[in-house]
């Protein structure tokens, strides 16, 4: 039996990231296991924990090892495999193990300690004075007993308590008493009780007359329906109903369709039906003839919407060559990660579907993995439509109760798939067989905060402990994935490519046409529509087809470019654009650190055109109704989409074709299927070509690919114009032409002339403090004592010669956003290749550097594979 349960506390610190040893109660036993929800005595506190070891005794003094204070759940909330993931996170992500363990759980059950009072069990003198007052002391000697023996009126109680507190002021008094009647009360209920009486609360727990107590408590409470059923049956229930009188008519009545249906139903339910009073059923109740029950239920979102069913397709060849190698796979219940190239429209869901089927067949549970649920109601839809209520969904956008429920469902195995955004790769299915990552590109599978996983690198692993299947899908998969794929080097990631280049319903992808802005510009024309997108738009009004334009959110204002030749300022030494900064007027590169101050006119052709670029999608609604009287354009963006619900109820007012025109950022480009788009016009296509970011070329070829892929998808042809500054880039030549392979050869060669992932992994230290010179100090410091820590692990050289293992310290600089909430923000950047655990030495330097300082306002951030470098 055990006896010592180690435990993960609540506290996101670096010192109290390590279990701790807990003693197990007798009467929790049975119930601790690797994944348990605790409460647990810390210091003066009671923190929330996770179980994460069993052990039969513990190394430490027996007499110092605290009991655990309570269980807080009776399933576990974790499964011990994911308590074995998220020790691997916090070694590969250099984040603590409870910030790896907190976010696997909804939030709901991130409960913190709520302070209680009470009436301690037995006061000295309480029992002598009521004895005194003639009342016989009961066997147990207990306080509370003895109140209750008093005769249980409330004059007999408080005037025993009168007795034992004469000497306290009556507010005293009166706190007492409603605290020995309340039983257990949160001290802020006390506080809102008796709003003038703090100090009073605090002379009574100083003397020992309340105690204190804390206990977790959840951030929501489970939802409950009451529920009736009859009591009685055979000869008792005959009996019952032969005893009502005539004025209980209406309970007979109750009492006669309880019998009938025989199980417990809705009490709501009942009171419709039979059109009585709940005081009529309680009135039953009381009798003994039915009983009352608070039943646990599920939240369902989706309650009141119809899905329409589905049946599986057949498949076309290309997809049964792909889903005859995955299944084969998923047959043999052995890990294998796949990566599916398909082309948009090539029929790739219908091949998740088909293989989750199989996965169902087996018993076995898979994850759908979506960039982000509410951006994708086509996809819930579909899933919906063929599984229906073997499906939860986590979605972003469900209350946190909702959540909780949708989760629970997966806990407690009543549901078979779970689809959500990338912490659903966490469901606690506990047989998983599969795990599908749609869209696998996108950059929303890294999570920006700690701890900054990204759910690849998770559904990897977590396949691999189950013996599960992955499948990562994409119309433009990520260079990392697609160059594991072709080189197979890596052991730990090298997925099985299959390729779809095909689209069933037979239509071929749409005619893409490139329009040169800077000429445009030339011939006069300066609105942000160029004349064969503007002629198109008025085609498509004429025949009554719809139009997507699409605007790149990310890129505003912070490049310089030139309108006339198109030129944009670049780092000599990084091949990456500068970014402005208007305070100093300057152009700096965010890699290195290179300043150069801001041009007036064009270096390239002396235009005077040249300015830093940026346009928002409210502006180009007002130039639309300008050009297009009459218009009806549906503008989906962060402003018209912040309400639940917003984003479905926008697209679905467009399929009913309530808008001529779907304007939007990237939530446009994602996953819509519309029969009737036969437009997709990207108005400036470039704008992210010119952010500080190595991946600057591959985003925008993955975006253009993706929203061309939005038209003429069903009979009607589509037609695509990139707008363009810098048409000849070979990001947009590329999507053009449908071309992924061009451009990823193109972009490789790139990456590797530079020295970027693929070709080397990176890790992002970030340091700040609300102090500049001493940020400054401290960065240097660090970087040097990395660099120290690197030559003596024998690592340290350039990346430049093609060593298979070298590691490369850049920096310090200021970070891109160089000062964020009143802190500076300075970073390293390690470049490494190679078989070196560079996290460690990363994290041992930075823990190392924080240990020796008395200062603890520095802090430093590690960001292991940044997929964000601004
Ligand atoms: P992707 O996920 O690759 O973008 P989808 O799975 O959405 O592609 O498929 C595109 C369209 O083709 C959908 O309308 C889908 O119903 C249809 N489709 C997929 N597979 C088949 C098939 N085997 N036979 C007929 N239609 C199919
Ligand atoms: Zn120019
Ligand atoms: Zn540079």
């Amino acid at each position: 039996m055990y006896t010592i349960a180690k435990v993960i506390v609540d506290v996101p610190s670096r010192d109290t990231d390590r279990p701790f040893d807990y003693r197990i109660p007798p009467d929790m036993a049975g119930w601790i296991e690797i994944g348990s929800r605790v409460g647990v005595p810390f210091g003066r506190r009671t923190l929330q924990g996770f179980v994460v070891g069993l052990e039969k005794q513990s190394d430490m003094d027996p007499a110092r090892i605290k009991p655990i204070q309570e269980l807080l759940d009776h399933l576990p909330p974790l499964s011990p495999d994911l308590v074995e993931l998220a020790g691997w996170m916090s070694r590969k992500y250099a984040c603590t193990t409870i910030a790896a363990l907190q976010v696997m759980i909804p939030s709901a059950l991130k409960g913190k300690a709520e302070r209680y009072v009470s009436v301690p069990d037995l006061q000295p003198g309480y029992a002598e004075a009521a004895a005194g007052a003639g009342v016989p002391a009961s066997g147990t000697g207990n306080a509370e007993n003895l109140f209750r023996s008093v005769g249980g009126s409330m004059e007999g109680e408080q005037g025993a308590l009168f007795a034992l507190t004469a000497a306290l002021p009556p507010e005293a008094r009166s706190i007492l008493a409603f605290v020995r009647n309340a039983g257990l009360v949160p001290l802020s209920q006390l506080g809102k009780r008796y709003p003038e009486e703090g100090e009073t609360v605090k002379a009574l727990l100083s003397q020992g007359l309340l105690t204190e107590t804390q206990q977790i408590k959840d951030q929501m409470r489970r939802k409950t329906v009451k529920t009736v059923a009859a009591a009685v049956s055979g000869e008792a229930a005959e009996a019952a109903l032969a005893s009502f009188t005539a004025q209980a008519r209406r309970q007979k009545e109750v009492l006669e369709f309880l019998l009938e249906v025989g199980i417990p139903i809705s009490q709501q339910e009942l009171l419709s039906t039979l059109g009585v009073t709940a005081g009529t059923v309680k009135k039953l109740a009381e009798k003994g003839y039915a009983v009352i029950e608070d039943v646990e239920v599920y939240r369902d979102p989706y309650a009141d919407r119809r899905f329409k069913a589905t049946v599986p397709l057949e498949l076309t060849d290309e997809q049964s060559d792909v889903f005859d190698k995955i299944n084969g796979a998923l047959q043999a219940r052995v890990h294998d990660t796949f990566l599916l190239h398909g082309v948009t429209g090539s029929g790739k869901t219908e091949v998740y579907l088909q293989t989750i089927e199989r996965c169902i067949a087996q018993d076995r549970q898979a994850i759908v993995l979506v960039p982000e649920i509410s951006l994708t109601p086509q996809m819930v839809e579909r899933f919906k439509g063929r599984f229906g209520n073997k499906v939860a969904i986590l979605h972003s956008r469900l209350s946190g109760g909702e959540r909780y429920d949708e989760w629970r469902k997966i806990r407690e195995g009543k549901v078979q798939v779970a689809i959500g955004a990338r912490s659903a790769v966490f469901a606690p299915f506990e047989r998983l067989g599969l795990i599908v990552m749609d869209e696998e590109h996108e950059t929303s599978y890294k999570q920006e905060e700690t701890p900054k996983y990204h759910a690849r690198d998770v559904a990897v692993r977590r396949a691999r402990q189950h013996g599960a299947v992955v499948i990562l899908g994409s119309a433009t998969p990520s260079l990392e994935s697609y160059h594991a794929a072709r080189s197979q080097s890596d052991d730990e990631f090298a997925p099985m490519l299959l390729e779809m280049r095909n689209r069933p319903s037979g239509s071929s992808l749409p005619k893409v046409h490139i329009v040169d802005m800077r000429e445009e510009l030339k011939e006069g024309n300066r609105s942000m529509f160029s004349r064969p997108l503007h002629q198109a738009i008025a085609d498509r009004l004429e025949r009554k087809e719809q139009s997507v334009l699409f605007l790149n959110r990310r890129g505003f204002s912070t490049f310089v470019m030139c309108r006339s030749c198109g030129y944009v300022a670049n780092c000599p030494d990084c091949d990456i654009s500068l970014t402005y900064h208007e305070k100093s007027n300057n152009l700096r590169c965010h890699y290195c650190g290179h300043a150069e101050p801001a041009p007036s006119i064009c270096p390239e052709c002396g235009s005077e055109h040249i300015r830093y670029f940026g346009t928002g999608t409210q502006r180009v609604e007002g130039e639309l109704a300008k050009l297009f009287p009459g218009i009806r354009v549906i503008r989906m963006d962060v402003d018209t989409t912040t309400e639940k619900g917003s984003h479905e109820r926008l697209l679905q007012a467009f399929r009913e074709q309530k808008g001529d025109v779907l304007l939007g950022t990237q939530m446009v480009a994602k996953g819509l299927d519309f029969p009737n788009v036969t437009l997709v016009g990207a108005i400036a296509a470039d704008s992210a070509l010119n952010l500080p970011d190595f991946r600057a070329a591959e985003k925008t070829f993955q975006l253009l690919t993706q929203v061309a892929g939005r038209a003429g998808r069903h009979q009607l042809p589509g037609e695509v114009f990139i707008q363009s500054y810098m048409p000849e880039h070979y990001s947009i030549i590329h999507a053009s032409r449908h071309d992924y392979l061009s451009f990823v050869r193109e972009e490789l060669q790139h990456r590797r002339g530079l020295g970027y992932p693929p070709y080397c992994r990176l890790i992002l230290i970030t340091l700040s403090h609300e102090h500049m010179p001493v940020l400054v100090r401290m960065a240097e410091n660090f970087a040097a004592e990395l660099r120290g820590n690197a030559v003596k692990k024998g690592v340290f050289g350039s990346l430049d010669r093609l060593s298979a293992e070298a590691l490369d310290i850049l920096g310090p600089i200021a970070s891109p956003m160089p000062r964020l909430k009143k802190r500076y923000r300075f970073q390293c950047m390690v470049k490494y290749r190679g078989d070196i655990d560079a996290v460690e030495l990363v994290r041992r330097t930075a823990a190392g550097m924080l240990d020796g300082l008395k200062d603890s306002l520095l802090q430093i951030s590690i960001d292991v594979d940044p997929q964000m470098l601004m």
